[in-house]
């Protein structure tokens, strides 16, 4: 106990560690606020890191009655596209770090000779307005090589999250950062799948 403190989801009812769930607060207002960094004051309640969890909590009333009545019933969907763009977020600061530690390969040419060798890159970002051409090839590559690979954000927003005008294509070495950053891709593509 102490350095790992639990907590219980208000949808199934598991118990877990808090960094294991989805915490919420609530606002001066009385909205539900989702706090994925777990900084925001005040009263906290807690998921699962799973969309089921926090769609059953909503639909039972499981939010009112762990904020005792504090708070309006909240909608799953704005909960859910707050997630979204905390797990987002959270990709890019990753990917800011990544290249800070010296773990990023950036540019297409630069990803493409380093996936002529195994083991060399564990994840591949590409911007969603890439050219379709580059795209296929990289992921053509990638997928020879089972490299997790997915598009993201536009080359504006990859290039600033590692100093740079636009990059269309970033690859990650293996590492904890990389592990970290494809934990919160899935995430991301959890809750934006239909439930
Ligand atoms: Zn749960």
């Amino acid at each position: 106990m102490g350095a790992h403190p639990q907590r219980t989801c208000l949808g199934c009812r598991s118990t877990l560690q808090k960094d294991e769930l989805i915490r919420y607060t609530v606002s001066p207002q009385g909205d539900v606020l989702a706090d994925y960094r777990q900084k925001l004051p005040g009263r906290g309640a807690y998921t699962c890191i799973d969309p089921n969890c926090l769609a059953d909590a909503v639909k039972r009333g499981q939010f009112e009655r762990a904020f005792r009545g504090r708070c309006r019933r909240p909608e799953f969907d704005v909960l859910r596209s707050s997630l979204l763009s905390q797990f987002a977020g959270r990709t890019l600061n990753l990917l800011g770090m990544a290249r800070k530690a010296g773990q990023i390969v950036s540019g297409s040419n630069q990803v493409l000779v380093a996936l002529n060798r195994a083991g060399e890159l564990t994840v591949i970002l590409l911007a969603r307005d890439i050219s379709a051409g580059v795209a296929e090839k990289v992921e053509t590559k990638a997928a020879h090589r089972q490299v997790f690979c997915r598009r993201i954000a536009e080359k504006s927003i990859l290039g600033q999250s590692v100093g740079r005008e636009e990059r269309s294509v970033i690859g990650l070495r293996p590492g904890p950062l990389a592990d970290a950053l494809k934990k919160e891709i899935i995430r991301y593509e959890e809750f934006a799948g239909e439930h």
